[in-house]
């Protein structure tokens, strides 16, 4: 090769790989959430509790909700212990038709207001083969689906008063079907597809709140190991970080979060051999596994 040739593709090389890294980097600035007002829900264990005290670390008013008072009366204590300039906590659950209105009411009126609406909580389900659970479904889309976009609702016009931020926990199971998780994957699409359409709207309208959806593979919370224990090998990635990673991405109006990051890449080219993709995700699953944890 002639010189001049290697020295351009040098050239071009650094030059991509700088501006790979110029927009990859990392834009967070942690004063930005002190003081900051903000609602985490299903905040009493796993990757919502961990969210509690990053928010904390970082010196934000938080409220905390999900359904057991007394758990979210001892994180609401360490959230003040690391730092939170507030910490309260409403025991809600959002398979009442009233609790999301009520919670936003009391986060809006004991915060003066709301800067970040982050929804995060789900309802305990099955990872099992589809049963023909049509109450189940049903009670899971009011829990993960309906109860996010009725928060949302109340909460609007606090964050159009603050130009706030919605932040939405999904999943990958929201983006590429997975066996043994009907209900949920599909209550993490339908997340999608609202959230999508209300960012454009409000784009149209000129209303300056942001919507970032995160979309996680699997975490190592005590619920997710639960469940795949024996039937999913892979790795799963620590709940601390995948908070932080949500905060991070919250905070500087990313419309999407990946944790961890391949699967970026892989929801990119998702549809590209959609066959192929569902037996490379079918051999990664123990099927024997989950046909005895479900016929005992
Ligand atoms: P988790 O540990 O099971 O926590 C769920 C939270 O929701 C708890 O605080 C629970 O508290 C609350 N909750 C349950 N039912 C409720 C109800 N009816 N009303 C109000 N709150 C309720 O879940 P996680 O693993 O941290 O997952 C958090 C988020 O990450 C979810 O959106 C999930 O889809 C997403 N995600 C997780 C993984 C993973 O591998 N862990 C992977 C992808 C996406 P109470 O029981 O006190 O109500």
């Amino acid at each position: 090769m002639l010189p001049g040739v290697r020295k351009m593709l040098l050239a071009g090389t650094i030059l991509s790989a700088g501006l790979v890294g110029y927009l990859w980097r990392d834009t967070f600035e942690s004063d930005s959430l002190k003081g900051a007002r903000v609602l985490v829900t299903g905040a009493s264990t796993g990757i919502g509790e961990q969210m509690a005290y990053h928010y904390a670390r970082f010196g934000a008013q938080v409220v905390i909700t999900a359904r057991r008072g007394a758990v979210l009366k001892q994180v609401a204590e360490k959230c003040l212990k690391l730092g939170a300039e507030k910490a309260l906590y409403i025991a809600a659950d959002m398979a009442e038709p009233t609790d999301p209105d009520r919670v936003i009411k009391f986060a809006a009126k004991s915060l003066g207001g709301l800067d970040y609406l982050v929804l995060n909580h789900i309802g305990p389900s099955p990872f099992q083969m589809w049963n023909g659970d049509v109450d189940h479904a049903r009670w899971l889309m009011q829990v993960n689906y309906l109860s996010y976009i009725e928060m949302t609702n109340s909460a609007m016009p606090f964050l159009k008063q603050s130009n706030g931020s919605i932040v939405v926990v999904s999943s990958i199971a929201g983006m590429i079907p997975t066996p043994f998780t009907a209900p949920y994957s599909a209550t993490k699409f339908a997340l999608s597809g609202f959230f999508g359409t209300l960012r454009q709207e409000l784009s149209m309208k000129q209303e300056s709140i942001s919507i970032t959806v995160c979309i996680l593979g699997l975490i190592d919370t005590d619920s997710a190991l639960r469940q795949v224990r024996g039937i999913v090998e892979a790795k799963a990635y620590p709940a601390s970080e995948a908070a932080l990673a949500i905060i991070k991405g919250g905070a500087t109006r990313q419309r999407e979060v990946y944790y961890p990051g391949f699967w970026q890449p892989v929801c990119l080219i998702r549809d590209w051999f959609p066959g192929m993709r569902d037996r490379v995700t079918q051999s990664t699953y123990n099927y024997k596994a989950v046909t005895q944890t479900t016929t005992t």
